[in-house]
């Protein structure tokens, strides 16, 4: 036998986390690295947040799970904050972000279905979108390397280039309910949404009676300065799916929606077994704990833009490597002229900076929110050192 007891779907690389000290985290070999992937943007607190910790411990010694055919005044309270911060009405509680998305289609496909609109079942989603790894959410994007030996995809997905109104006005027609969009693209390269694009969206929605679905996975939860990113357009969706940081590293996402947008969704037509179980509550809570106190999200705000600067400064002395930088607040990328993936295994193993890397050329630098100044210092060193020691492999 040579399959691994882990599916080998991921290759995996040498470090191996054991234990996590704040913005850093401590390999099986003692190694320290300083964590600008913070769990691809889930880790907002870092890791060893007393607060998150805290609340876990408490809720687990009190209530761990309970089946969802009961009250859940955990889930009320937290479905409560949400709605008092956001566009939304109600909220739906899923485990992962692709659950999160699911719940989102489904929900956007019901609103019309409700009324007797059969046919309007079919969501325009845009190129090098990510979504997920499930059937639909795969079907979402037209991403063909995540298709690969899975077919037949979902149907009722049309795919448009983002940023490319005129091409969403041309796809728009009797089967269309609605659009799916990121408002900046994560694993598609920090690619934001424009303005005109992200207002256009919401006016053809308005326009034909179309649901605007935000897919705020990884952008949400003040990760780019703005409790959820739509804010930053001046626009509402309809409905959006959210997780990663909402439960800072405890599994945890949500469907949120407006009373209008959520009306197909009735007594047993969607469900899970531990969606909005207590715990991952009083992990949502905790993790609201911090982030809606006044301060946070101008920190947030500043620290972002402390280190954009110094990020334009520092890739002007690397014209051969960098070409910009990308992203707004806690959520940043930098275009590069070479290859991201190469070195950000080189600031990964020489360096013990940890980044992601992602579409369109793009190293992401994905900061827990909480970072200080000596950890933005200490990345701006390890930074360096791997930009100046850098040999780019040879292109194939
Ligand atoms: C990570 C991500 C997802 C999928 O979330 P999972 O928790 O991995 O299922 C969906 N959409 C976006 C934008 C993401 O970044």
């Amino acid at each position: 036998m040579t399959i691994t007891p882990l599916m080998p779907v991921y290759p995996r690389c040498g470090v191996r986390p054991v234990r996590g000290e704040h913005c850093h985290l401590i390999s099986e070999d003692g190694t320290r690295y300083l964590d600008f992937a913070a769990g691809i943007a889930v880790n907002l607190l870092g890791h060893s947040h007393p607060g998150l910790i805290g609340a876990i411990q408490r809720q687990a010694e009190t209530l761990m799970h309970v089946s969802n055919l009961y009250g859940s005044p955990q889930g009320e309270k937290l479905a409560q904050r949400l709605v008092d911060n956001t566009f939304a009405d109600t909220v739906f509680f899923t485990n992962s972000g692709a659950e999160a998305v699911e719940a989102a289609i489904k929900t956007a496909r019901a609103y019309h279905q409700y009324q007797g609109n059969e046919d309007r079942y079919e969501l325009i989603t845009f190129n090098n979108a990510f979504h997920g790894r499930t059937m639909g959410t795969i079907s979402a994007s037209n991403q063909e390397k995540m298709h690969k030996g899975f077919a037949p995809l979902l149907p009722g997905f049309r795919y448009v280039e983002f940023n490319d109104l005129e091409g969403v006005k041309a796809a728009i027609g009797p089967h269309t309910a609605g659009f799916l969009v990121e408002p900046i693209q994560g694993e598609g390269g920090i690619r934001e949404g424009s303005d005109e694009f992200m207002q256009g969206l919401r006016a053809l929605a308005d326009e034909h009676d179309l649901m605007l679905v935000l897919d705020e996975v990884q952008t949400g939860v003040a990760r780019t300065g703005t409790f959820f990113a739509y804010e930053q357009y001046g626009i509402e969706p309809d409905i959006m799916a959210i997780a990663k940081g909402i439960g800072g590293g405890f599994p945890l996402g949500a469907c949120l929606a407006t009373e209008k947008a959520a009306r197909g969704m009735t007594f047993g037509t969607h469900g899970s077994t531990y969606g909005g179980n207590p715990l991952g509550m009083a992990a949502g809570e905790a993790v609201l704990d911090v982030v809606l106190e006044p301060e946070f999200l101008e920190e947030v705000r500043a620290k972002g833009e402390r280190i954009r600067a110094r990020l334009e400064q520092f890739i002007g002395n690397y014209p051969e490597l960098f070409e910009s930088v990308r992203g707004r607040g806690l959520m940043l990328g930098l275009r590069m002229k070479v290859e991201p993936r190469p070195f950000m295994q080189h600031l990964r193993d020489n360096h013990h900076l940890l980044t992601v890397a992602a579409g369109d050329q793009t190293l992401r630098l994905l900061p827990p929110l909480v970072i200080g100044d000596a950890e933005i210092d200490e990345f701006f060193e390890k930074l360096s050192a791997g930009a100046s020691d850098y040999k780019a492999p040879e292109a194939a």
